[in-house]
């Protein structure tokens, strides 16, 4: 592939990425305007409700003014999927999603992060911007469990994280779990997990019996909207796991606020871009 065209194609993937910083934080998608929704009309006590009215007329106002839905635009991060046969270098791509990502912050101050996986026969790449804020990522855990504790022992720590959470990380939002791998690559999924569509499940269906037995026992703690008590204290709660060591089970929780922001573009190899929502 020659250089001016290697330039261009970086050049597409750097406008991709500073498009989708700002759309993602000034933009929710659809699944979560929808669990959000669902929210406001299930929770009945009076402080949940009012916290939950509130953060509908923040979205509302967002869109209105085409303004961000929540002042903290945390940091930046990107998950990449590319084929074995896009014409871009791993290096060049992560020199565009930085290069974009600064001229978004001319707007909106931030810090990026990003990884990356391999995808054979293909020739694309397919980029996902998850702002964090600190709120959330603040509260991270992590458990590095046996597999004599079992799944029960993975149900508690699940738990205990987020009742220990509080109100802190600006509920309802989206439980993510990682389970399995090392320390490290448990997180990794975990955020993973919480970057996926609202509600979606896991394909593997004992983890996905998890994900609803998890996201019912979650809204039993009572800690509602904003920690003020009430029916929903999460939105969803979703788990990736990967094999792990057989004396190992690592298990990784990572929560995403109310203004759980997601953006994403498909690059094919001659740098066009296609803007989704919708993975
Ligand atoms: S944690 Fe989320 S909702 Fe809370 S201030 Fe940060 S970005 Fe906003």
């Amino acid at each position: 592939m020659s250089i001016d065209v290697t330039t261009e194609l970086q050049h597409a993937v750097e406008d991709a990425a500073a498009h989708l910083y700002v759309w993602a934080l000034k933009d929710i998608p659809q699944d979560l305007r929808d669990a959000l929704s669902a929210a406001r009309l299930k929770e009945t006590s009076v402080p949940g409700k009012r916290v939950l009215e509130t953060i509908h007329r923040n979205i509302t106002i967002a869109d209105d003014q085409s303004n961000l839905v929540c002042q903290d635009t945390g940091i930046a991060v990107y998950t990449y999927r590319v084929g074995e046969h896009f014409p871009l270098h791993p290096a060049r791509i992560y020199e565009a999603l930085r290069d974009g990502t600064a001229r978004a912050t001319l707007e909106h101050p931030l810090r990026s992060n990003a990884v990356h996986t391999f995808v054979q026969d293909w020739d694309g790449l397919d980029v996902k911007c998850v702002p964090k804020g600190s709120g959330s990522e603040n509260m991270s855990f992590l458990k590095m469990c046996v597999p004599a504790d079992g799944v029960r022992g993975i149900k508690e720590f699940v738990l205990e994280s987020i009742v220990g959470a509080g109100g802190k990380p600006c509920p309802p939002g989206i439980v993510g779990v990682g389970i399995g791998g090392s320390a490290d690559y448990a997180m990794y999924l975990a955020k993973e997990a919480l970057a996926r569509p609202v509600g979606t499940r896991n394909s593997d269906p004992i983890v996905a019996e998890l994900e609803d037995e998890l996201f019912g026992l979650l809204n039993e703690t009572g800690i509602g909207p904003m920690g003020l008590g009430g029916d929903v204290t999460v939105l969803q709660c979703h788990i990736e796991h990967a094999d792990t060591h057989m004396t190992l089970n690592p298990v990784a929780v990572n929560y995403q606020c109310w203004a759980a922001r997601r953006a994403s573009v498909h690059v094919d190899a001659q740098g066009n871009l296609d803007y989704d929502r919708e993975f």
